[in-house]
């Protein structure tokens, strides 16, 4: 039972946000934002949050929710209010809008350092344990006979996918029935996707199909696997778990500010299910790929270490380039200062330089920001999941047959801040 006060202001939340998701489907609309309106809700959404207690270490569900709706509505208003007052984002102003917490950002610098040597032993081994016989080349898309191929071969695929995944996963995990109240379909779009509105997820054909130098058309099932796990496992789930739950109305509201966390536990899920795969040849048969699994997941670990590194350094760049107070963005002295801070981790050096210089001119505002969308892609880096599996195996619970059904509907239901994703799983963990 929760407590009076904390019941009034859910009540009063919900109210509130759904006075926001009106400004934004209007902002969305017409192209412009009803200032006044957004002026009044700011103010209104900043009260009811220092209305409520500041508690860093909840206790309770009681306390858990009080602090979780202070620090969303909060930072709510202070975004609208950012946005009201035309200001430029400058870097850690996104960082806060996109909750992502400062030690993960932190720890990226260390862990190129203590990496490099060994991913470069990575790539060397990957470099001679595997032939490449034949480029993969990408898709002509642009011939229109090639792309309407592509899009049946890659749908029919997409299909045998969820069809047998969902059926799997549903005997492995209670939230795997869930999988049924989604669409998987193919996508022409930069990215894929996962649309809760239309419960459509959008797998990206460039992404999983490729064509020989022959001319024929073949899937990537490691890429596949992984945004199906990413994707399906991960954010459609996540979706529709906390959805078909009875939540406080705004942990069921995605926002900026819930964005790392699901990417974190998308990315956890990606892993999760290439190791279902590798327990159960049935599965893999019913897919076609049981004579090539060993191979997939064999290069799947191989390049493991590469691709971290490979996200990691990226993200590293976002630092160095965002770090206004090494000077003006564009003098060739401070771009030497930033590149030779990256170079001190690069394995590719050229790589590294050419996409410093791109950046140059394009990529910073007049007083010196990098730009938002870049910054942006640091929600990438937030390791909220870590940190909650930790305070999982604290209490003995680990992510095994046993411990698998408690951590899975404790990380797909609800959309939390990072802090409040950890603060909860504490508590769900102690409950056992
Ligand atoms: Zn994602």
């Amino acid at each position: 039972m929760l407590n009076e006060n904390t019941e009034r202001a859910l009540k009063e939340s919900e109210v509130l946000l759904k006075r926001l998701d009106r400004v934004h489907r209007f902002s969305h609309k017409h192209e412009i934002t009803p200032s006044r309106e957004s002026m009044i809700l700011a103010e209104a959404m900043q009260k009811l949050g220092d209305s409520l207690p500041q508690i860093d270490n909840p206790q309770n569900q009681d306390q858990l929710l009080q602090s979780e709706l202070k620090r969303r509505l909060n930072g709510e208003s202070a975004y609208l209010n950012q946005q009201l007052s035309g200001k430029l984002y400058d870097f850690d102003t996104v960082i806060k809008i996109l909750s992502i917490p400062r030690e993960d950002i932190n720890s990226l610098r260390p862990w190129l350092e203590q990496n490099k040597e060994r991913t470069q032993e990575a790539i060397e081994r990957l470099f001679y344990a595997r032939e490449i016989e034949e480029y993969e080349l990408s898709l002509s898309e642009d011939i229109p006979s090639v792309r309407r191929q592509a899009e049946e071969f890659a749908g029919v695929h997409i299909q045998r996918y969820h069809k047998t995944l969902g059926r799997f996963l549903k005997g492995l995990t209670k939230v795997g029935e869930y999988l049924r109240d989604i669409n998987a379909v193919p996508t022409n779009k930069p990215r894929s996707y996962f649309n809760q509105l239309n419960n459509n997820l959008g797998l990206r054909i460039s992404a999983i199909c490729f064509s020989k130098e022959d001319g024929t058309l073949h899937i990537r099932e490691k890429e596949l696997i992984r945004l199906y796990g990413h994707e399906g496992m991960g954010h459609a789930l996540n979706f529709a778990v906390t959805r078909s739950n009875d939540l406080p109305y705004f942990l069921t509201k995605d926002s900026s500010f819930t964005i790392a966390t699901a990417e974190s536990v998308a990315q956890f899920y990606e892993r999760v299910l290439m190791e279902d795969l590798k327990k159960s040849p049935e599965t893999q048969r019913k897919l076609g790929i049981e004579h090539k699994f060993p191979d997939i997941y064999q290069e799947t670990k191989d390049s493991e270490q590469l691709e971290v590194y490979k996200r990691k350094i990226f993200q590293y760049g976002i630092v160095v380039l965002g770090d206004k107070s090494s000077g003006n963005p564009n003098d060739p002295e401070v771009l030497r200062k930033k590149t030779n801070m990256l170079y001190e981790v690069a394995i590719d050096r050229s790589s590294v330089a050419g996409w410093v210089q791109k950046n140059r001119y394009t990529s910073f505002d007049s007083e010196g920001n990098l730009r938002p969308s870049l910054v942006a892609e640091l929600k990438y880096c937030a390791q909220p999941v870590d940190r909650a599996l930790e305070e999982f195996s604290r209490k003995g619970i680990n992510y095994d047959e046993k411990g698998r059904n408690v951590i899975d509907s404790t990380f797909l239901k609800g959309l939390w801040t990072p802090i409040g994703f950890v603060d909860n799983a504490r508590l769900r963990a102690n409950s056992k």
